[in-house]
């Protein structure tokens, strides 16, 4: 049994079908309820997680290498936008192409530094 997803939520614990309710040291105590901060749900708006599925998303929808000129126009924030480009290189989700473009990665012929495309 998944205790704590099915039985033992922080919301709505159900207490009357919970197999271990007569050792609950929570319920022992009052049922007070917990002094310490709340799980904020976690912002997406505004995050290099944001931009990075913009990113992702106009390079999704071309049909080849995507002038940097083209993902420049995603996000305002050059650097937030720098950042999340390569952050996006780095983790192998992109690759350049060129000085100046880029593209999903895989999706072409490989490329080799300073030299021409395989095929
Ligand atoms: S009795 Fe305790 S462990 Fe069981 S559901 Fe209630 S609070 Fe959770």
């Amino acid at each position: 049994m998944e205790l704590g997803a099915l039985v033992c939520t922080a919301r709505s614990p159900r207490c009357a079908e919970c197999p271990v309710e007569a050792v609950c040291a929570w319920r022992a105590s009052g049922r007070v309820a917990p002094s310490g901060p709340s799980r904020r749900p976690q912002r997406y708006a505004g995050t290099d997680r944001q931009v990075r599925g913009l990113l992702l998303g106009v390079l999704r929808e071309a049909t080849g290498p995507v002038p940097r000129q083209r993902l420049d126009q995603v996000w305002t924030d050059d650097v937030q936008r720098s950042r999340a480009l390569a952050g996006l290189v780095t983790d192998g989700l992109v690759e350049p192409v060129g000085e100046a473009s880029f593209r999903l990665a895989g999706d072409g012929p490989a490329l080799l530094p300073d030299g021409p495309t395989l095929a």
